[in-house]
C-alpha cells in the first residue's frame, strides 16, 4: 500500500509499504480521510520530541473497518463485538500503557508512556491502518465522511472547553481563529455558553469571514489591539484562550500575555498548542503536563467523544474550512 512516511526533519516520502496485519484486539481500517494539522507540520520539521522515524504520519483519521483480528482476547470490554467489516469509524489516536495510575483513573490521555498514532507510532496517511479496537468510535450515520473527518480536532476543542469549565453566561474570548480556535468557539457555544463568544484573528480574511458567518463576534487583531477592543466590548472575559500569535505559529509569549491582560479577575486562561523546544519553559510544561489539572493534551479520549458529534452536526459550515486547498497557514 502507499503511505506518507516521515523519514527525518523536513523529509516526507510516499512509500510502498506492506499492509499492516492486525493482531489480538486490533482492527484493520481502510482509511477514507486523514487530516493535516499544525502538529503534522511540527512533526515534519523535526520539532517534536520522541519521534523516531521512519513513521507513517496522520493522527486525524476516519475510515471503515476492513477486518477484525481473531481472537479478541485482548478486548476485555467487548468492543470488538460492536464492530464489523464496513463500519464507519473515527480513530482515537492515543496509545497509553493501561497500567499506570493515570490510566487506571481514566486519564490515559496523559499517561507518561503515551504514544500517538501518526506521531510516535504508524498513523493513517496510508491506505490501511492497524488500530486497537478499543480506539474505534462509530461515526453517526447522518454525518458525511467529509464532516466526520473533523472529529479529532473537534474533540480537542471540546476537551479544552471542558477543562476550562465554561459556565452559562460566561464571556469567552478565543485568540486565534484557525481551525482549532474556530472549533473551540463552536464547542463553547455547544456547551451552552449564552454569553458572548469572541474570536480574535490576525487579518486572515477567510478565517474572519467564516467566524462571522458562524455567528461569532470577530476582532481583527491587525486593525486594533485585541485586548483593548475586548475590554471595551465587555467587562473582560471569563475564559481567554491563546493559540497562535500569528498565522502558523505556536502560542507566543505575546499571545500568552494578551490572555493575562484580557481575562477578568479570577477568570480562566487555557493555552492550547505546541511550543517549540526553545520555548519549553516550566510554564509550557505545566500547560501540557501530566500532573496539572489544566492539561488539554491528548484530548480524544472516550469521555469527550460524544459532544464532538453534536458540534459537528451543528457546525457543518466548517466544511469550507477544510475543503481542499483552503489551508492558509503561513508555513507550507
Ligand atoms: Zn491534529
Ligand atoms: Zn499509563
Amino acid at each position: 500500500m502507499r503511505a506518507l512516511v516521515y523519514t527525518g526533519p523536513d523529509q516526507l516520502t510516499v512509500d510502498d509499504v506492506p499492509i499492516p496485519e492486525p493482531t489480538d484486539g486490533e482492527a484493520l481500517v481502510r482509511v477514507r480521510y486523514v487530516g493535516i494539522c499544525g502538529t503534522d507540520l511540527h512533526l515534519w520539521h523535526g520539532a517534536l520530541a520522541a519521534v523516531q522515524p521512519p513513521v507513517i504520519v496522520g493522527h486525524e483519521v476516519i475510515g471503515e473497518v476492513a477486518e477484525i483480528a481473531p481472537p479478541v482476547d485482548a478486548d476485555p470490554d467487548g468492543a470488538a463485538a460492536r464492530f464489523g467489516p464496513g463500519d464507519r469509524v473515527a480513530i482515537e489516536p492515543l496509545l497509553s500503557c493501561g497500567r499506570c495510575w493515570a490510566c487506571r483513573e481514566g486519564h490515559g490521555h496523559v499517561c507518561r508512556q503515551l504514544r500517538v498514532m501518526g506521531v510516535h507510532a504508524n498513523g493513517g496517511a496510508a491506505e490501511y491502518m492497524r488500530v486497537p479496537i478499543a480506539r474505534l468510535h462509530a461515526i453517526p450515520s447522518e454525518l458525511s465522511w467529509e464532516v466526520a473527518a473533523c472529529t479529532e480536532p473537534t474533540a480537542v476543542a471540546v476537551h479544552m472547553t471542558r477543562r476550562a469549565e465554561v459556565q452559562l453566561g460566561d464571556v469567552v474570548l478565543v485568540l486565534g481563529g484557525g481551525p482549532i480556535g474556530f472549533l473551540v468557539a463552536q464547542a463553547a457555544r455547544a456547551a451552552g455558553v449564552n454569553g458572548r463568544v469572541l474570536v480574535s484573528e490576525v487579518s486572515n480574511r477567510p478565517r474572519l469571514e467564516l467566524c462571522e458567518a458562524a455567528g461569532l463576534e470577530v476582532i481583527d487583531a491587525q486593525a486594533a489591539d485585541p485586548v483593548e477592543t475586548i475590554l471595551g466590548l465587555t467587562a473582560a472575559p471569563d475564559l481567554a484562550r491563546g493559540r497562535r500569535g500569528r498565522r502558523g505559529a505556536p502560542p507566543t509569549p505575546v499571545t500568552v500575555a494578551q490572555t493575562v491582560r484580557a481575562a477578568r479577575v479570577r477568570g480562566t486562561i487555557l493555552i492550547g498548542g505546541i511550543a517549540p523546544a526553545h520555548r519549553r519553559r516550566p510554564t509550557w510544561r505545566l500547560s501540557s503536563s501530566r500532573s496539572c489539572g489544566w492539561s488539554a493534551r491528548g484530548s480524544t479520549r472516550r469521555a469527550t467523544l460524544q459532544l464532538p458529534w453534536r458540534c459537528l452536526r451543528a457546525a457543518r459550515s466548517m466544511r469550507r474550512h477544510w475543503s481542499p486547498g483552503s489551508c492558509r497557514s503561513g508555513r507550507p
